[in-house]
């Protein structure tokens, strides 16, 4: 008897409990609701979809900012798209974008006078009969390459990046056969080219 006694008590009282655990949930989530929402810096409404101002990342809501879409250029995104506050917060950034063009453009036409230079970069066989390096230069080595336009193609580079030479002079491409083993566990040799040279 007291058994059954004991399980009603405890039965009548979730029937009270019950409730105010719901209003508890509730009001904790109510509270965490307001928590996530946040005030816009222009309105002042509270809302739960706000934007970090891309400028100075102040809360902003969408109907107030300016909407900056992404900025990309050559298939490089420079910025992320997002909200500006409206007036100077939208022009700094309007500005910034402007700059970073520039920015990018200008590295680009380095890389490609670069790579263009390299191309461009004569190497003279060590075997030349004409005229050669008359002073004494810098010795370039390569490192090992499978294929043999690709150690040129290294020497190159080098002259341009290392040395700021636009000719290799008595070049050496030099090959050697190497130990490998197949996946199958046969040994075998395989080919490597380097080039060697003067800057
Ligand atoms: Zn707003
Ligand atoms: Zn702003």
């Amino acid at each position: 008897m007291r058994w059954v006694s004991r399980q009603t008590a405890t039965t009548k009282m979730e029937i009270y409990v019950l409730p105010l655990l719901i209003v508890g949930a509730l009001g904790a989530i109510g509270i965490a609701g307001y928590k996530l929402s946040r005030e816009c810096s222009c309105c002042k409404e509270r809302l739960k979809w706000t934007h970090n101002c891309l400028c100075c990342e102040q809360d902003i809501c969408s109907k107030c900012g300016t909407e900056m879409s992404v900025l990309v250029r050559d298939g490089t995104r420079l910025r992320v798209a997002g909200f500006t506050c409206p007036g100077v917060c939208t022009d700094k950034v309007k500005r910034r974008d402007r700059d970073s063009i520039e920015k990018h453009d200008a590295e680009q036409e380095r890389l490609r006078k670069r790579l263009d230079r390299i191309s461009k970069v004569r190497l003279v066989s060590v075997n030349f009969s004409g005229p050669q390096k008359p002073i004494t230069g810098v010795l370039i080595e390569t490192g090992w390459h499978t294929e043999k336009h690709i150690a040129e193609e290294a020497a190159r580079q080098m002259a341009v990046d290392g040395y700021d030479a636009d000719t290799v002079w008595y070049v050496k491409t030099i090959s050697e056969k190497f130990p490998g083993t197949s996946p199958k566990g046969r040994p075998y040799y395989y080919r490597q080219w380097k080039v060697t040279g003067e800057v």
